[in-house]
């Protein structure tokens, strides 16, 4: 559970760490602030994904769905630091799909969390085989990290991808190259 009483009081010093004044005008409610916006930004943590992935319709079809561009936003756990971009998950049905929404919904249950992206991709391919039991996934993830472009190597625009494949799109590589065509298309 998140305890905002201990965030607060872990702004408030890590303000006077940096020789800050938390008591100043500007940053009184800083500390109740943070707090909030922490229980807001890492609510995923007491989230389950299948919940939405448990919302499945019936079909015959078992053509490869795909859905891009699912923008999400994410904290590094190694700097606390944001990393966003888009998700692209494509799986193959089993006789049962979810609605759109539902994958986006499970993009923000594990982005809303600390997280390494390697991790994040694998966990959004792993909940998809296991709640939605289709014959594949794949899932594509494409990041800028503040880690890396506001400090230290300070490389602004670059990206990271990471990518998690599972079931059939691991046995059959013209299903893999499917995929980059229809993330090219449109
Ligand atoms: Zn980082």
């Amino acid at each position: 559970m998140i305890d905002q009483g201990k965030i607060r009081e872990a702004v408030k010093l890590l303000l006077e760490g940096i020789d800050e004044d938390p008591g100043r005008e500007g940053l009184k409610d800083t500390p109740d602030r943070v707090a909030r916006m922490y229980g807001e930004i890492l609510a995923g943590m007491e989230a389950d994904a299948a919940v939405p992935l448990s919302r499945v319709f019936s079909v015959e079809s078992s053509e490869m769905v795909l859905e891009k561009d699912i923008t999400f936003y994410s904290i590094c756990e190694h700097h606390l630091m944001p990393f966003y971009g888009k998700a692209h998950i494509a799986y193959v049905p089993d006789g049962k799909v979810v609605g759109l929404s539902k994958l986006a919904r499970t993009v923000e249950i594990y982005a809303a969390r600390l997280q390494i992206q390697e991790q994040m991709t694998g966990q959004i391919a792993d909940a998809l085989m296991k709640h939605l039991a289709p014959k594949g996934v794949m899932v594509v993830l494409e990041a800028e990290h503040m880690c890396m472009t506001m400090r230290g190597v300070k490389k602004p625009g670059s990206r990271t991808v990471s990518i998690a494949v599972r079931g059939a799109f691991e046995e059959n590589s013209m299903l893999q190259e499917r995929f980059f065509q229809m993330l090219r298309m449109g």
